[in-house]
């Protein structure tokens, strides 16, 4: 246990028991995930540093209030898991400090049917077991939270949810992921399939070739280009969300909860003073792979109208701050018809997908890292009876509905 995450010097090896395609979250919980199972892996990220794309961009928050089993199965265990970092993981002292606060998600809700509508979510998440899940009215809300509108009719809540520091957690699962081989600076330019394209028998970058027989895809938006080159039509989308960040204002309560509205979708969380805020915008649309995103400067001045109908201080704060209190950065979500991700095999043997995290791959990340490498192993059976993350599972083709009321 404590190897440091540095870029090795050392030549590539020219076999590995396994590689893994990709730093962000996705690549490290399987990295970590094999290393447990006695599979230590190469690890390859064409950027600098871990955690450099989406992971990056990340407002980072994690719960446990979802009404639908296919993702509650994937974001309770991960943020138990969160919540256990240092027993999870072996590691200790500043190792294992991940920036975990559980402040709270709160989902405040103007809606004239809000009340009904929370309490259907909230008894939907407490019948997949969250017992700590509450239905809120908006005196209640206001009373704890003085800073929500008068127009917040219901809500839903809870306590122990909330957010990590997404490169803290990259790096402590890298840490702990005994045996693995770390690699910055180091794209794959090509998956290496047998001659008659059944089976992987490795990767090519710039630095060599490396001969493997398992080789698991976690490269983020690029994951599609990558298996498509191989043959494989993985039915993902990349659509840009942006996070603005605001410095400390005297309105921001650091102590707050992550508040979604469930009207605009704006949401905003407390972070180191100031805040961070995100919403979907209904005019992205699917786009090529970028890195870096660019970002639209209008986007903070939306989000802050927006998260305004329901926290009133950000139209106070818009007002008022100048630009150089206010920063925007943008990600892509890798996105599925159904909204739930892709776990399992390619269909081309030995070739591993972990992708189209739907902009949720901090908070269900560790669990399915988990999944995925059970099915690598064959401890749990790559079939429609045990994983619903399938490639060719009904519903992830674009047309499908999405499963989960938020
Ligand atoms: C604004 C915003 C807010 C978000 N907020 C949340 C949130 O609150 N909670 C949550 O759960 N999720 C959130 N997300 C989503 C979350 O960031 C993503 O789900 C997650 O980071 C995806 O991780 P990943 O490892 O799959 O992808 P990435 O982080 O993109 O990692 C993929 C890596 O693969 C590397 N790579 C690509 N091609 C190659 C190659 N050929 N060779 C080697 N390496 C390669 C890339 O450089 C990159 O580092 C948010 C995203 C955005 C944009």
């Amino acid at each position: 246990m404590g190897r440091t995450i540095a870029a090795s010097a050392a030549p590539l090896p020219q076999t590995a028991p396994a590689v893994v395609i990709g730093g962000g979250i996705a690549g490290a919980v399987d990295a970590f995930h094999l290393a447990r199972a006695g599979i230590a892996p190469l690890v390859l990220e064409r950027s600098s540093q871990l955690a450099a794309l989406t992971t990056s961009q990340a407002v980072a928050c994690f719960r446990k209030q979802w009404d639908e089993p296919d993702y509650a199965n994937l974001v309770i265990p991960s943020s138990t898991f969160y919540e256990r970092f240092a027993e999870e993981t072996g590691l200790s002292g500043a190792d294992a400090e991940i920036g975990l606060r559980q402040q709270g998600w709160l989902f405040a809700s103007c809606a004239p049917d809000a009340a009904a509508r929370m309490a259907a979510f909230v008894a939907a998440t407490r019948g997949l077991g969250v017992d700590d899940s509450e239905a809120l009215d908006g005196d209640e809300i206001r009373w704890r939270f003085p800073w929500i509108s008068p127009s917040v009719v219901a809500g839903a809540y809870r306590a122990r949810d909330g957010w990590v520091s997404p490169y803290e957690v990259v790096r402590g699962l890298v840490r702990a992921a005994d045996g693995a081989d770390v690699r910055t600076h180091c794209a794959v330019t090509a998956i290496l399939v047998s001659a008659d394209g059944s089976r992987v028998v490795g990767v090519r970058t710039a630095h060599g070739d490396v001969a493997t027989d398992t080789v698991v895809l976690a490269a983020g938006p690029f994951a599609r280009s990558l298996a498509a080159s191989v043959g494989v039509a993985l039915p993902v989308e990349m659509i840009r969300h942006h996070r603005a960040m605001v410095t400390p204002q005297p309105e921001i309560p650091a102590h707050g909860p992550m508040t979604l509205d469930t009207g605009t979708g704006a949401y905003w969380r407390p972070e180191g003073g100031g805040a961070f805020l995100g919403m979907g915008q209904a005019d992205e649309l699917p786009g090529e792979p970028l890195d870096p995103v660019p970002a639209d400067w209008m986007f903070p001045a939306l989000v802050m109208d927006a998260a305004s109908t329901v926290t009133p201080f950000w139209g106070v704060v818009a007002g008022r701050v100048s630009a150089a209190e206010v920063s925007v950065a943008a990600g892509q979500y890798t996105v599925t018809a159904d909204g739930r991700p892709i776990l399992g095999r390619s269909g081309i043997d030995g070739l591993w997908l972990h992708t189209g995290d739907n902009g949720w791959g901090i908070e269900g990340g560790p669990e399915a890292g988990r999944h995925l490498v059970s099915l690598v192993t064959g401890a749990v059976p790559d079939d429609a009876e045990h994983n619903p993350y399938r490639l060719d599972r009904p519903g992830v083709r674009p047309g499908a509905a999405r499963g989960t009321t938020y």
